[in-house]
């Protein structure tokens, strides 16, 4: 078990990649082309808690917006400065700074380094009380015009379920679309608790070469992906977890809440 932002989620114990894969192929989850998830004319939105969750659930959308010039605004809730609590080799101020640099090297791996990103500033591992924050972020940049990305309502991380709440309100009160995609849900729930509706999942495919630039663009967050002597913990990001991501394909899930 390890902290993570303060919270707890289990990093050594969770599902394995194959079994979300086998749960993909078994439900035969539908295919949608880019147009099915941001129609042209759309602007395409990443609403990320953390620097690397917009790479980790929508790296390979993102990338496929970018190429065929559709608008896109990736929305940085915080800055990742509590992801090494206690760590005398990581400070806080460091970690705010090194993870907003990591998430510009995967954008422009993944030829999207010239999108927008707003950067709210709101305390990493505190956005439960932050939530009106959020919101105020949102109501200031979203438009009915946009196909809003988050994380799922459930994904297990504060943070995170903090996120989709504030985008499911904004964006219903917009009448814009929302997108929910699991991040750590995939390693913390099981296709046996039944949480992951798949009548709402639909799955994005991307060509080899997009697939490629995304498990590199992954790599750039060093700093989630090594671990600290310093406190004796594992990286955050473990090969196991980082499985869940190496697929050639993205899943979405639509009209959550
Ligand atoms: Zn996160």
């Amino acid at each position: 078990m390890a902290a993570l932002n303060g919270n707890v989620i289990e990093i050594n114990r969770g599902t394995s990649a194959r079994s979300w894969r086998d749960w993909t192929n078994r439900h035969n989850i539908p295919s949608v082309t880019l147009a099915g998830v941001v129609p042209p004319g759309k602007r395409l939105v990443i609403v990320s808690p953390h620097p690397d969750d917009e790479i980790l659930c929508a790296g390979g959308l993102l990338a496929l917006a970018t190429a065929s010039q559709r608008e896109c605004l990736l929305i940085a809730v915080t800055n990742g400065e509590a992801s090494h609590p206690d760590s005398l080799a990581w400070s806080p101020s460091c970690l705010a700074a090194i993870r907003a640099r990591e998430t510009e090297i995967a954008l422009s791996i993944l030829h999207s380094g010239r999108i927008q990103i707003v950067r709210a500033n709101l305390p990493d591992g505190c956005l439960n009380a932050a939530e009106p924050c959020i919101q105020s972020v949102l109501e200031k940049w979203l438009t009915p015009n946009d196909v809003v990305v988050c994380p799922w309502q459930n994904d297990g991380h504060p943070d995170h379920e903090a996120v989709a709440r504030a985008c499911f309100h904004v964006a219903n009160d917009l009448d814009a679309s929302l997108l929910q995609a699991p991040i750590w849900g995939w390693h913390a729930c099981s296709p046996d608790e039944k949480l992951i509706d798949q009548s709402a999942a639909l799955k994005l495919n991307f060509p080899r070469e997009i697939w490629h630039r995304k498990k590199t663009a992954i790599h750039a967050f060093r700093s989630q992906l090594e671990p600290d002597p310093s406190t004796g913990a594992g990286p955050i990001l473990p090969t196991h977890v980082l499985e869940h991501f190496y697929n050639p394909y993205e899943i979405f899930l639509r009209g959550c809440q």
